[in-house]
């Protein structure tokens, strides 16, 4: 479908940047981890600007009492003349006194609780013991220092690893936080094809937490979980390579490699899937008509620019001119590197001034970047699109492949139609 090259981008030489970045910190997965986790509160022991930066990221509507808040450090704590950890144990029990249904609690840490070195470690530890077994305590990074936004997620995952219960059961772990409607589709077209049992980490309630050990197989649903992996990896478990579900192919290819390790008959498969897909390519297909043929930009971000790239080349007729992400892991992003037609740069890392440049001479017809650049590219003549809205809007498997495409089709109509010739046509 696509006019890009074929040939796959594994071996395509890496522009590998570390200049300035422009990226949101890891406490931003805490907007859609509280979501998924119904028994969670995810208390950051940092500072006022970390309270308001989750603030505006969960918006205003809070219309239940809310599963995460900040323990602000204030001058006396950044200055050591007060003990933050005594502190940090009475906000904890007044919290949790106050709030029993809270059976999950993690301390998440940010620039600041990591510059005075706060051991949240030490806390978590300190805390479970008195709160157990009806609270568990665990503690993760969201600090901004040197991370991206979906890295929030994966520490949040990788610090749950260590503390699953072990199986000697062989079982399918899906590993990543979807929207449970999202989540329940995928679950539906695995039970149809007979695969059980199948565990999802994050559980939406400690209780359904999964267990893992040697006969785990676990299939990543995000591409960002590198930490997550690695901690499944020495607990025994088993990684099933994939492209990620994304658009009809990649939600095929991800079912297909499942299936294949569970030994799924072809023409159950084809049964299973072949009503979802066929509905999956219309809908990509309705979009696509805007997308063909449009030059696409990325800067990384949100770490799902591979699979991204790959879907909207392959599946939209899009023609990617940069695919910039914030880490390459070929492990995770190898079988969608393999099926993404050759891009003239690949880069990973940035250095934002140098990428901002390359993306002035091309001018491409979307670029996909943080919050920060989308409004002076805008303001520029560029459209954009934000990176962030991949993870706050359901877009895995088929059912949501057709509006996975008009994410991105949207800035682009949007554009045509603000545009004088347009305008002008409409008035003639
Ligand atoms: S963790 Fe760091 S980057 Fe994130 S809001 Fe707090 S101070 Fe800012």
């Amino acid at each position: 479908m696509s006019a890009l090259p074929a040939g796959g981008c594994r071996d395509l030489p890496v522009l590998r940047e570390r200049g300035q970045r422009e990226v949101f910190c890891g406490l931003t997965g805490i907007i859609w981890l509280h979501r998924k986790m119904q028994d969670a509160f995810f208390l950051v022991v940092g500072s006022r600007t970390c309270a308001h930066l989750l603030q505006s990221a969960a918006g205003v509507m809070i219309f239940a009492e809310p599963r995460f808040g900040t323990a602000i450090l204030e001058e006396k704590d950044l200055a050591g003349l007060a003990d933050a950890q005594t502190e940090l144990d009475r906000e904890v029990d007044r919290l949790l006194a106050r709030r029993p249904d809270i059976r999950q609690l993690f301390l998440v840490g940010s620039c600041p609780s990591e510059v005075i070195k706060l051991d949240l470690a030490k806390a978590a530890e300190r805390q479970s013991a008195r709160h157990a077994p009806h609270v568990r305590v665990l503690n993760f990074s969201g600090s901004g220092i040197e991370t991206t936004f979906t890295q929030g997620e994966d520490a949040c995952l990788a610090a749950m690893v260590p503390v699953l219960p072990q199986t000697p059961a062989r079982e399918l772990l899906l590993v990543g936080a979807l929207p449970d409607v999202v989540e329940d589709q995928a679950l539906a077209l695995l039970a149809a094809m007979g695969i059980a049992p199948v565990r999802v980490l994050p559980a939406r309630r400690l209780g359904g937490m999964p267990a893992v050990g040697a006969h785990t197989v676990f299939a990543l649903t995000q591409p960002f979980l590198a930490d997550t992996r690695e901690a499944l990896l020495r607990r025994g478990a088993r990684q099933i390579a994939a492209p990620f579900p994304f658009g009809e192919e990649g939600t095929t290819l991800w079912l297909r490699a499942v299936a294949d390790e569970f030994g799924v008959p072809a023409d159950l498969f084809e049964s299973v899937t072949a009503a979802p897909r066929a509905r999956a390519r219309k809908a990509v297909a309705a979009q696509a008509e805007t997308l063909r043929d449009r030059t696409l930009f990325f800067f990384p971000d949100s770490q799902l620019e591979v699979p991204l790239a790959r879907f909207l080349a392959r599946e939209c007729g899009m023609r990617p001119l940069e695919v910039g992400t914030p880490y390459l892991h070929r492990d995770i992003l190898g079988p969608d590197l393999d099926l993404l037609p050759q891009v003239p740069v690949l880069s990973e890392g940035q250095d934002v001034d140098r990428q901002l440049d390359r993306a002035r001479a091309q001018r491409p017809d979307l670029t996909v970047c943080g919050l920060g650049l989308a409004n002076p590219l805008e303001a520029e003549g560029l459209a954009t699109k934000w990176a962030i809205e991949l993870v706050f809007t359901p877009v895995h498997f088929y059912e949501q492949a057709g509006d996975l495409a008009g994410l991105f089709a949207r800035p682009l109509r949007r554009r045509a139609l603000l545009s004088p010739a347009t305008a002008l046509e409409a008035a003639e």
